[in-house]
Formats: structure tokens, C-alpha cells, sequence
């Protein structure tokens, strides 16, 4: 293993291994920190992603979670470490970003490491210190109204200094367009300031491949995804499609989808209208104590042979708020997550093979429910949506799991429309049965 990576949250995880695959490092997201021995995806993998819930949980945790994930990759065989934050910096002046940055430097020794949240493909850079998101500062984005992490400074070395003992600096711009030795230069002057943690500026992927060089020794970098494209260079590695590569995938195709948002919505709208058999689940009948499940499996069992079939709670915004004031707001989200995930196991057990699941938190229940410890990340099929294999040996696992099976988890709005001549780049199945879900009529 080359790098290991710690991911803040599950999603974030899936968007940094992304990216590296994409950058030509074959790469393994787990699933929290394994347990046991070391499975032969892993040993064999280039980078691997230990996906942790360390966003927002208390910065105590946050930091022993974060460690105990450190110290598995460290015996795992990892030369370097990064620490995957989002690329708004989602924190409070609590942590989690500072307290476990200064955690892990502790543990490796490390006695400086830059942090940047810079990401140009996703419209996330960084100037004189400054977060942008699109056009506009951090703090006029939508990102200042967070519930959980309200971001209303855009000054990221104001923000990280309020979460760290260490000195903070920055790595400006200036330092930046002049390549790898006026970034190490900048790097020397802020250490001997007594500087333990840098903000680095970035408004483009080339600043990103001018920095990459710089971080060649350091033992931990603090970012957020789009630093991954500039590593592999640092250890001789090139893209290509080989990183990309998974098993060939084969049995029966379905789509679950407990996602409510607009994109996922038209996804569902259209795959219905394109004739192909969906079932909706009614989450009033979950709450009335009737065996939806049962029923579910038994309708896909008698549609699945023909092609991918849909099972959705998917609904409108008035639809959900009706519900929601019937339920709860958490009570129906528990609901649904809970019966798609078994609706997941069941067809798994079917003998699906290659499932698209829509829905973030809905994902995270799926996964749980198929017993997922690890995912092989695969090509992209979507920005932010890679497609992925599993294979876990954890013992409450479905035979499916155990077999391998090809799934790709879809958050939110991700999943753009699709025009019919993209389907013909798609050299899988299992991709084209994606994008029968994403496509457009
Ligand atoms: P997204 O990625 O689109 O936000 P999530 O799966 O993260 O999707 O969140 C959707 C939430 O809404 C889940 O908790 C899910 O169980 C819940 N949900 C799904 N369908 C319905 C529905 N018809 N009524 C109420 N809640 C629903």
C-alpha cells in the first residue's frame, strides 16, 4: 500500500477514491476501520480509504476514531497518510478538522502538514487563504446556513487556527505559480515561524500538479479530494484505465431508490416512462405494520428476469412532508431506510448482481444491510458516483456479497440526465443499466 487515506464521512470517502482511481492507484474504500486479518483486495490495493462518521461527531471521538484508523493502515503498509476533509472545511471551532489533524501529526511525528480544501473541478478554490464556492465566499454560500456546521468565515487560516494549538500559515498564491522549490521554500520559512499547518491556495488543477512535487515527503496531507491528483506522480504512477479495472459483472440488475431529491426523482420519472416495471413503496404501510418487504421481493421476483427493475420510495417534496407529518421526520426516514435495506438483502439473495442504489443515507443502510466491509472502486460513471465491487467476508453477509456484486451508490442530485449516445462509452451491463436509470427520454 502507498497511501492511506482516513475519510471524515462515507460519501467523502467515495469521492476521494475517485479520484485517486481516476489518477491511477488501484484503490479499496472500507468500511470503518476493518477488523481481523487483512483481506487480499486490501493487500493488494494501492491506496485504501477507511470511510469513518467523524464529520461531526465530538471532537474526542472524532480523534480516537481518526487513530485507530491511522494505526491499521500504518501495520496495512501505508508509506503516506491523508486526511480527507470536505471540500467546504465543514467544522465548528470545536474540530473535528483541527483536533485530529494535530492527533494524527502527533502520531506520525510529523511536525508540519498542509491543509487545503481546494478541489477546481468542483468549483472549491482557494486564494490569499480565502474559500470560494463558485463565485461567491464560503460564508455567502449556502454552507453559512448548515445546521450542523455553519461555515461564516471564508478566512480558512482564521478558521483552522480557532480548532488548533499549532501556528497556522498559508502557502499563497504567489508561492504556488512558481512551482515545487518556491513552494518548499515557503514551506521552510513558515516551519522555522514555528507554522504546523498551512492553508494552501489553489484556483486550478495545475496549482494542484505544482504542489503535488512539494508533498512528496511529508508524512500527512489535510485535504479535501482534489489534492488526490497530484500524488500519484510522486510514486511513479500515471492514469490509466488498469487502476479502474473490476471483476466482470454478471447476474441479475436492480435499482432501490429512497432518494428524494430532484434529480433522483426525474430518474425515477424516467424509467418509468420508459416502460420498465418500478414498484412504489408506501411508507404508510411500512408505519401500518404490513410486510412490504415480502411483497416487494415477491414483485421483483416475477419482473427481474426481463431486465433491471426499480423499487422505490421516491416522492415529491409535497408527498414527503405529508408523510413526515404523519411519521416524523426521523421516524419515516428510519422506516424507509430500513425496508429498502432488507429489500437490498433480498435481492441480493435473488441473485442480483449488480445493484445502483439511490439515496446517501439510503446507501449507508444497503451497505449495511448486504454486510459491505470493503469496496473495490471502480471508473466513474457519474462525477462523484464510481462504480464500485464488493466482496465481504463478514460472516452475516448474503451469498451475493460473498459471490461479489457491483454497486454503485448514488447520492442526492448526483446521476446527471443522460443522452442515448453516452450509453454507447458505457462497456458494462451494469453501466448501461445505470444510465436506463439516468437517462434522458
Ligand atoms: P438523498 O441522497 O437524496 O438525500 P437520502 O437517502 O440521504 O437521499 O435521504 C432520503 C431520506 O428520505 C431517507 O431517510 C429516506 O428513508 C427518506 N424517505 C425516502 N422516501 C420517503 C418518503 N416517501 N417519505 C418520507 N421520507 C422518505
Amino acid at each position: 500500500m502507498i497511501l492511506g487515506v482516513i475519510a471524515d464521512d462515507f460519501t467523502g470517502a467515495t469521492d476521494v477514491a475517485s479520484m485517486l482511481v481516476r489518477a491511477g492507484l488501484r484503490t479499496v474504500q472500507t468500511i470503518g476501520v476493518p477488523q481481523g486479518e487483512i483481506p487480499p483486495e486490501v493487500a493488494a490495493a494501492d491506496a485504501v480509504v477507511v470511510a469513518l462518521k467523524s464529520r461531526t461527531t465530538p471532537a474526542a471521538d472524532a480523534v480516537a476514531d481518526s487513530l485507530a484508523a491511522q494505526r491499521w493502515l500504518q501495520a496495512a503498509g501505508a508509506r503516506q497518510f491523508y486526511f480527507k476533509v470536505c471540500s467546504t472545511f465543514d467544522s465548528t471551532p470545536a474540530g473535528n478538522i483541527g483536533p485530529v489533524a494535530e492527533a494524527l501529526m502527533d502520531a506520525l511525528g510529523c511536525s508540519f502538514t498542509i491543509a487545503t480544501p481546494a478541489f477546481p473541478d468542483n468549483q472549491r478554490t482557494v486564494f490569499k487563504g480565502h474559500l470560494f464556492v463558485g463565485d461567491v465566499l464560503l460564508s455567502d454560500s449556502g454552507m453559512r446556513d448548515h445546521p450542523l456546521t455553519p461555515m461564516a468565515d471564508a478566512n480558512l487560516v482564521r478558521v483552522l487556527k480557532a480548532q488548533t494549538r499549532r501556528k497556522v500559515g498559508l502557502i499563497d498564491h504567489a508561492a504556488v505559480a512558481r512551482g515545487e522549490a518556491a513552494i518548499r521554500e515557503r514551506m521552510a520559512a513558515l516551519q522555522a515561524e514555528g507554522v504546523g499547518l498551512a492553508i494552501v491556495d489553489a484556483v486550478s488543477n495545475a496549482d494542484l500538479l505544482r504542489l503535488g512535487p512539494a508533498l512528496k515527503d511529508m508524512p500527512l496531507l489535510t485535504a479535501g479530494s482534489g489534492v488526490a491528483i497530484a500524488l500519484p506522480a510522486n510514486f511513479g504512477l500515471a492514469p490509466s484505465g488498469q487502476a479502474a479495472a473490476l471483476p466482470a459483472p454478471g447476474g441479475l440488475q436492480a435499482v432501490v431508490s429512497g432518494s428524494c431529491s430532484p434529480a433522483t426523482n426525474a430518474q425515477v420519472a424516467h424509467f418509468i416512462a420508459a416502460g420498465r416495471p418500478a414498484l412504489a413503496l408506501d411508507p404508510l404501510r411500512i408505519a401500518a405494520g404490513e410486510d412490504l418487504v415480502a411483497e416487494a421481493l415477491a414483485w421483483a421476483r416475477r419482473h427481474i428476469a426481463g431486465g433491471p427493475v426499480l423499487l422505490y420510495s421516491t416522492a415529491e417534496p409535497a408527498a414527503v412532508k405529508a408523510i413526515q407529518g404523519r411519521l416524523g421526520v426521523e421516524q419515516a426516514g428510519a422506516l424507509v431506510e430500513q425496508a429498502i435495506a432488507a429489500i437490498a438483502r433480498g435481492l441480493a439473495e435473488m441473485g442480483v448482481r449488480q445493484l445502483v442504489v439511490a439515496g446517501g443515507e439510503t446507501s449507508g443502510a444497503c451497505v449495511q444491510a448486504l454486510g459491505i466491509a470493503q469496496l473495490r472502486i471502480g471508473g466513474q460513471i457519474d462525477p462523484g458516483v464510481p462504480w464500485c465491487h464488493a466482496q465481504s467476508p463478514a460472516p452475516h453477509a448474503p451469498s451475493a456479497v460473498h459471490d461479489g456484486l457491483h454497486i454503485a451508490l448514488k447520492s442526492g442530485n448526483f446521476g446527471g440526465e443522460r443522452s442515448e449516445e453516452h450509453t454507447s462509452e458505457l462497456q458494462s451491463p451494469f453501466l448501461i443499466s445505470y444510465a436506463v436509470f439516468c437517462l434522458k427520454k
